[in-house]
């Protein structure tokens, strides 16, 4: 396949400089293996054969085969086009062509057959087709059967590309490059009883059947994800050989004063279960990767602390860091107020933190007496230096680029150990593509005591009992968020939304007052309101996402969202976890128009019959793809995949993963000379993308 992948496009028939400038703007395709690899995105049948004098109402792209009666141009300037009558035996249709009108003209001769694939329309009475593909009857590329329909810009068609063009550019790569080298080794396709390559490539671009195309498909994305596999596998593994961590193998007197004195309550079983994993991992001696799953308020910050004790009771620091300023001062808060008693040093250093008490949290780190450090991203800048990090936690990852997360190793000559905690269900395949290389625990259990949260469908005509409803959860004394989306295509519109939400609210609720926050708000004036939502202060809080994650009032007992059909399923699950947070039952309120399409409707009605966070994630995943969970992906998936979908390829994903871990258990660094190969592959894919290196 070398020869491929530098192989460029430019001297292929047709193409030359011009043209292969576009294919590489348009498509991104420079070399031969570029085009090999640029997959029909659906095929269309051409098994049957229709007759113009059948053709009725909305036409599917059919398959007429006759001869040309005549040809005219008309129009002038812009307009002109070329128009071929063309007839089947059966009626009469219009071919319109409104360029390269000289070149068709020429292309084709009266009398003689021809097969004319194209999508009828009827115009000005007669039936027409512009721009078919028309191929003379008895050629090879007029052959019946599936036909890749191939993703083309608009850009392209202009210029004269069709599906077929680029069909016809890939033959003539076929059929010069002869037998296409083997790119996976020998024994995985024997094992896994895969096409070989250059059959599936053959079959891909030109199926005769269904099954024969399917077996393709199979054969093309089990070697994507295979090499995505083997590429996380073998960083995973090398990450582990390195081994250097420390070994926390003491029990001592800050976890134990602090579990005997200060334990707000009985840990889970799911909480100790996970205290205990991490216990494990932190003493093998090889530094800690682990993923902390556990869904909204199932009570990651206590194993987060518990678990930061460890590492104090070892002679270590810890910190935590959180994407946001008021979860980090949240944490900071919690935790600071639960380890008082025991004589730990807690500080906050954010991005507003003072210059003063900045080089107070410096000297401390430095001298070693400040034990642990809660903050935002200003805990990773390289001015802030450890004693002795041993251990650090970052909640809520998807929100943390992998970059921070690798500049966490360079705070200590050992690497400390790390915990990333989510409350974002990455459902399993997912995790083994985009965290494969990170252990995982999960808190599968709430607190006890928790009533699952009640969530209501309901549409804007009945928002007058929807607000007697939360009058009557206020006189009760509990408090209230009200979410409006906020999205930032339609920023000034949805801004204006939250404004007016704010003063209808405010004049139904006369009787309370009222916070409100917004993402452009500044900080402090965002912490205010916050600080006054948390304090039971104000009753009710009306804001755009920006309370999506992790904050913590359990005396909120009510949610309401507007515009839900414009959020996500997850972000939906996130949102609604900030209520159901203390013993009373609480509510979550959809709200949207009576008319909304049938999927919003399944997606909105979803919501009301789950509160699990894995199912929700799972039908995210399937319904909008997984890009677009929370960004998960940006950092985690290192090269586009053309074929395979993480999202219902889930059994692919666990087979070509078994088959890069039995790969590297028998041949660690991939220099026997059968696996060569394999290395050559990954070490094409990874100079395409990132430094893979940094992923940690
Ligand atoms: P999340 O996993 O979403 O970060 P938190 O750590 O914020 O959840 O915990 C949610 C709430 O549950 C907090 O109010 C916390 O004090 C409480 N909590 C945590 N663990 C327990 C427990 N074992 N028993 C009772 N309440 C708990
Ligand atoms: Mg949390």
């Amino acid at each position: 396949m070398n020869r491929l992948r530098f192989k460029d496009i430019m001297y292929l028939k047709g193409v030359g400089p011009k043209r292969a400038e576009l294919l590489l703007k348009e498509l991104g395709i420079k070399t031969y293996h570029d085009l090999l690899y640029h997959f029909p995105t659906h095929y269309i049948d051409r098994s049957r054969t229709y007759r113009i004098a059948d053709f009725t109402g909305e036409m599917p792209t059919v398959l007429v085969k006759g001869q040309f009666v005549t040809f005219s141009v008309q129009g002038d300037g812009a307009k002109t086009r070329l128009i071929g009558l063309f007839s089947d035996g059966s009626g009469l249709m219009e071919i319109v062509w409104f360029n390269r009108i000289k070149q068709m003209r020429d292309a084709f001769l009266p009398g003689n057959s021809y097969i004319v694939f194209g999508k009828p329309t009827m115009f000005n009475g007669r039936w027409s087709m512009t721009h078919p593909e028309i191929d003379p009857e008895g050629t090879a590329s007029a052959s019946e059967g599936l036909r890749g329909v191939y993703p083309l810009t608009e850009k392209l068609r202009t210029r004269g590309f069709t599906s077929r063009s680029i069909f016809s550019l890939q033959q003539q790569v076929i059929s010069t490059l002869g037998i296409v080298s083997e790119t996976l080794p020998a024994d995985i396709v024997t094992r896994y009883r895969l096409m070989n390559i250059g059959e599936a490539i053959a079959t891909i671009h030109n199926p005769s059947n269904n099954h024969e195309l399917q077996r393709a498909r199979e054969r093309l994305k089990f070697e994507e994800l295979f090499y995505l596999q083997l590429n996380i596998q073998r960083y995973a593994r090398g990450q582990k050989s390195a081994s250097n961590g420390f070994r926390f193998l003491r029990i001592g007197q800050y976890f134990n004063s602090f579990y005997t004195q200060c334990m707000p309550f009985e840990l889970t079983g799911a909480q100790k279960r996970v205290i205990k994993e991490i216990r494990a991992d932190m003493a093998t001696g090889r530094q800690m990767n682990r993923l902390l799953q556990g869904d909204v308020g199932s009570g990651k910050t206590l194993v987060a602390l518990l678990t930061m004790l460890i590492a104090l009771d070892n002679g270590c620091q810890a910190c935590l860091m959180a994407p946001t300023e008021i979860l980090a001062t949240q944490h900071f808060d919690t935790i600071s107020s639960m380890v008082a008693p025991v004589g730990i040093n807690v500080k906050l250093l954010t991005g507003s933190t003072r210059k003063k008490q900045r080089d107070e949290i410096h000297r401390q780190l430095l001298d070693g007496s400040l034990h642990i450090l809660v903050g935002t991203h200003a805990v990773i800048e390289d001015n802030v230096k450890f004693k002795n990090l041993g251990f650090a936690v970052i909640d809520e990852q998807h929100r943390f680029g992998v970059a921070q997360r690798a500049r966490l190793w360079g705070k200590n000559n050992i690497a400390p150990h790390v915990l990333v905690m989510t409350a974002t269900p990455i459902p399993r395949t997912l995790a083994m593509t985009v965290y494969g290389d990170l252990d995982v625990s999960v808190i599968d259990e709430l607190p006890p005591g928790r009533k699952p949260v009640v969530t209501l469908l309901r549409y804007d005509e009945q928002r007058f009992s929807v607000y007697q409803a939360i009058g009557r959860q206020l006189r009760q004394g509990r408090q209230v968020y009200i979410v409006y989306p906020l999205i930032e295509e339609n920023e000034k519109l949805d801004l204006k939304c939250l404004e007016e939400g704010y003063e209808t609210i405010s004049e139904t609720f006369r009787d309370y007052r009222v916070a409100y926050v917004h993402g452009k708000m500044k900080p402090a004036e965002k912490d205010y309101q916050m600080s006054i939502f948390a304090s039971g202060e104000a009753r009710i809080l009306v804001a755009t996402t920006v309370i999506e994650v992790g904050v913590n009032v359990p005396n909120a007992t009510t949610m309401l969202i507007e515009n839900a059909e414009r959020f996500g399923l997850s972000q939906l699950h996130q949102l609604r976890g900030r209520v159901g947070r203390g013993a009373d039952q609480s509510y979550c309120i959809l709200m949207t128009k009576r008319k909304i399409a049938k999927p919003t409707r399944e997606r909105l009605e979803l919501m009301t019959s789950t509160n699990d966070g894995f199912v929700v994630a799972e039908a995210d995943l399937k319904t909008r793809g997984p890009g677009d969970i929370e960004g998960t992906l940006q950092s985690g998936i290192p090269f586009d995949l053309k074929i395979a979908n993480l999202a219902i390829d889930g059994q692919m994903i666990q087979l070509s993963r078994d088959a890069a871990c039995r790969l590297l258990d028998e041949d660690p660094t991939l220099s026997s000379p059968a696996n060569r190969m394999a290395l050559q592959q990954l070490g094409y894919l990874n100079d395409k993308t990132i430094d893979w290196s940094r992923i940690s």
